[in-house]
């Protein structure tokens, strides 16, 4: 293992000042569960790691008029077992409990979920210099790619890795990036950027920058939420594909749907083409296959991935029927 420094700050304006100042490469460690595995195999090569865990203000979870405020540094267990999320944000819930074991739960964060690197075996492998790490090629691309991007990849074919995130996107959540520059909001849709922007970060992070706090809206009336997430084993596995519908039911009929999907695209992918064809629509399951299929048409499978069409229309449709209650 290579050596590094290590840094605690106590404060958010010690780490914004500590960011800014610092020439060393540099790696924020939020539960350590991915990152001190990126250290071990050298694919994370930081010279400095910053230890958030003494920044009171970035943990903790609260409820206000506006909605949820979530600390990155709330842990996913912690996040899972808050009535407030039970009640009003069951998606949430689900989707934090679909994750990892009860033990990397306990450890992991909701910042560190939302920032974790993508779990693709060529940019696992410290050897594999692929786009990633400022190489040429995207392995995946000829290489094996039974569990890569079948939609939005051409520079990388990594899947973004998250439970939480599309739960979080189709919530509305909004996050706070923190800098010595001062604080800037987007919505978490806009956070993930795809391989075209910049093939080597999955986010828009910039140099000295940090995720400062997540904000879900309030619930509207009626709102209700479903994820489901298809895996390859039955005990903890990463999303072969996911879904996370949340919407309005009024009078029987979908008022207002949000669908993301995971496991299929370097982003949680937004299904704008299911939303349009569920919008406004008393909901069946032949509907529901109709705009589960209509999302997946612009699929463009790898050799190896072509059967994660079937699995995230699945997904799909099961969670726009869960979420109607059908
Ligand atoms: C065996 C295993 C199974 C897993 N299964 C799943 C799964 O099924 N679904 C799923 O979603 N995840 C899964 N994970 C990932 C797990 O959820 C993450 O490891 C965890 O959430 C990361 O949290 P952490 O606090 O330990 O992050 P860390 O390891 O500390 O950090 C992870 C990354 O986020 C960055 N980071 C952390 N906090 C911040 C911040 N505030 N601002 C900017 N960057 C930050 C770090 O620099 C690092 O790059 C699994 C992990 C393991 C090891």
């Amino acid at each position: 293992m290579r050596e590094f420094r290590i840094a605690q700050p106590g404060t958010v304006e010690e780490l914004a000042a500590l960011l800014a100042e610092t020439k060393e490469k540099t790696a924020l460690m939020a539960g350590g569960t991915d990152l001190i595995d990126e250290l071990k195999s050298g694919v994370s090569q930081a010279g400095l790691v910053v230890d958030l865990q003494g920044i009171a203000s970035l943990s903790g979870l609260a409820r206000d008029k506006d909605g949820l405020r979530i600390g990155p540094l709330t842990t996913v267990e912690k996040l899972a077992a808050n009535p407030e999320v039970d009640n009003d944000y069951a998606i949430l819930r689900e989707a934090a409990l679909s994750l990892a074991t009860p033990q990397l739960r306990h450890a992991g964060t909701v910042g560190g979920n939302l920032c974790q690197r993508p779990r693709c075996w060529y940019y696992r492998d410290p050897e594999v210099v692929c786009r990633k790490k400022g190489g040429q090629h995207c392995f995946a691309f000829r290489g094996r790619n039974k569990y890569h991007a079948i939609m939005g990849g051409g520079a990388c074919f990594i899947v973004y890795p998250s439970d939480l995130a599309p739960a979080l996107i189709s919530l509305g959540a909004k996050v706070t990036i923190g800098s010595d520059k001062g604080d800037r909001t987007l919505p978490l849709e806009e956070f993930y950027q795809p391989p075209s922007v910049d093939v080597t970060r999955e986010n828009a992070l910039g140099p000295g920058e940090f995720l400062k706090e997540i904000r879900v809206p309030a619930p509207k009336a009626g709102q209700k939420g479903a994820y489901v997430k298809i895996k390859e084993r039955g005990t903890w596995d990463f999303a072969l594909a996911s879904a996370a519908a949340s919407g309005v039911v009024k009078d029987g009929v979908l008022a207002e749907i949000s669908i993301v999907a995971g496991g299929v695209a370097p982003v949680p992918r937004r299904m704008a083409r299911a939303e349009a064809a569920l919008k406004g629509k008393t909901i069946t399951e032949e509907i529901a296959a109709r705009a589960a299929a209509e999302a997946l048409k612009d699929a463009t499978p790898l050799p190896e991935n072509a059967y994660k069409k079937e699995l995230a229309a699945a997904a799909i449709k099961r969670a726009v029927l869960a979420l109607v209650g059908t």
